[in-house]
């Protein structure tokens, strides 16, 4: 896919779960209008508080599968047992409207996107210090401690993929990590690449071609 014509910038995030990422992210989308998330199917069970069609489409192994085989994902993966994947008619149909697209998406399914789509921007989110991570993800300590185990051992496991992406994000103060994310975002924007074609009249005009 070409960035040429008008196209939104494709930004895909990843973190360990602990990391803030959900939360930095809905910030980001409250705070800056010209960006839009896409909404993920998964064959998880729903969470308390979450709703379908709002945090992901919630679907059966069957149906997922079935929408494998139809070739409807632009990346899918098996994330700890259960399928997660993201919609490619929706993804590139926003992008071709101009819009930027944040996909919250595990490593697996960025080393995917970024073959797929090269000029996508990359960013990891960490904690800052395995300590925090553990103090996050034992949480309010209702949770039997292999249940803590895994999903430290999972959080190891995202974090080993860290240095694929092309930005490293601290979350150690909620402010500081979300301007660096918005910074990302905006910096992208002025790029001479996307600029010269959202304001290729003004810089003719101004080079004395019109
Ligand atoms: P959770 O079940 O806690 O919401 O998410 C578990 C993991 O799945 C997170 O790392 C999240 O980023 C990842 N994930 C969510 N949606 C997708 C998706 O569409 N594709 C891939 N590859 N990973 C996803």
């Amino acid at each position: 896919m070409s960035q040429a014509g008008g196209q939104g910038t494709l930004f895909v995030i990843s973190a360990p779960s602990g990391a803030g990422k959900t939360s930095l992210v809905s910030e980001m989308l409250r705070q800056d209008a010209q960006l839009g998330v896409s909404v993920s199917h998964t064959t998880r069970a729903l969470r308390e508080g979450e709703r379908s069609g709002v945090n992901y489409h919630f679907v059966s192994r069957g149906e997922f599968e079935a929408m494998i085989a139809r070739g409807e994902f632009l990346e899918h993966a098996d994330v700890f047992g259960n399928y997660y994947g993201t919609s490619q008619v929706w993804v590139r149909e926003t992008l071709a409207r101009g819009q930027d697209v944040i996909l919250e998406i595990d490593w697996q399914g960025a080393e995917q996107v970024r073959r797929l789509i090269p000029e996508c921007l990359s960013i990891f989110i960490v904690p800052p210090s395995a300590q925090v991570l553990r103090e996050r993800l034992v949480g309010r300590g209702t949770d039997a401690p292999e249940v803590v185990e895994r999903r430290l051992s999972e959080a190891e496991e995202e974090c080993r993929h860290a240095v694929e992406f092309d930005y490293l994000v601290v979350n150690d103060d909620f402010n500081v990590a979300l301007a660096d994310l918005l910074a990302i975002v905006r910096s992208r924007r002025l790029k001479m690449s996307v600029q010269q074609n959202r304001h290729s009249r003004l810089l003719a005009g101004l080079a004395g071609s019109v």
